[in-house]
């Protein structure tokens, strides 16, 4: 890093809101690295290392891990990611009062970023309808929708169901989206800006560059 604070762009949303498909346009558009919390836990579980065991339930049953856990994790692979990008996509995290509080006290002191949230906004039902049908590479994590018509992933994996998008678990992890991660919103104020996420993915995309723009984020060249 040279002397010019980095970046971190938070994406909040409830669960099917976009955010995957957004961070994955980023990546494709824009000089930025993606860090998903969920990704991390999957991996974890993969591998069946202790920690993988030990949420393994609770990411199936579509609960949230515990705020200790999750900033334990954030902490310790949060600043290799900062070290080698400018600008940072957040996934997943923070989803919690707590989280966004320990997020803002690690970049206010060694990792040294400026936060921006983009939060994707969208109609609880129509929310439920793409979650329950959606897709996900068991490779790279690429989300599909049925629009797509696709069966196997542009890298090759396969697609198959998450655990956690059959409709009872998504219920579940609404009700914690308005309990717990709601709250993240307004803690964020004026560093928060809305973003309609019910539009196609081009529509979206091109909501989401007037953004980045604003905040002087340019697409890669
Ligand atoms: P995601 O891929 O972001 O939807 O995360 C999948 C699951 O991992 C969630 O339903 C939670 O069980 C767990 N998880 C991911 N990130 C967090 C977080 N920041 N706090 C608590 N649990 C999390």
């Amino acid at each position: 890093m040279t002397g010019k604070l980095a970046q971190i762009i938070v994406l909040l949303g409830a669960p099917g809101a976009g955010k995957g498909t957004v961070a994955q346009y980023l990546k494709s558009k824009y000089d930025v690295c993606h860090f998903s919390t969920g990704n991390l836990l999957r991996n974890e579980i993969q591998e069946g290392t202790n920690l993988g065991m030990k949420v393994k339930g609770i990411v199936a049953s579509g609960g949230l891990v515990g705020d200790d856990v999750i900033n334990e994790i954030v902490e310790k692979n949060l600043g290799e990611t900062v070290g080698g990008c400018s600008i940072v996509v957040l996934d997943g995290y923070p989803r919690t009062r707590r989280q966004a509080e320990v997020l803002d006290g690690m970049t206010s002191g060694k990792l040294k970023a400026l936060i921006r949230v983009v939060e994707l906004s969208i109609d609880r039902e129509a929310l439920i309808s793409r979650l329950s049908q959606r897709l996900v590479c068991s490779e790279c994590g690429n989300t599909y929708g049925p629009k797509d018509g696709k069966s196997t992933c542009s890298c090759g994996g396969g697609l198959i169901k998450r655990k956690d998008d059959e409709e009872s678990t998504i219920r579940e992890r609404f009700r914690k989206y308005e309990e717990e991660t709601l709250p993240v919103s307004s803690y964020y104020g004026d560093r928060l800006v809305k973003v309609s996420g019910s539009g196609t993915p081009d529509e979206v995309a091109q909501s989401v560059d007037g953004v980045l723009c604003s905040f002087g984020i340019e697409k890669r060249r």
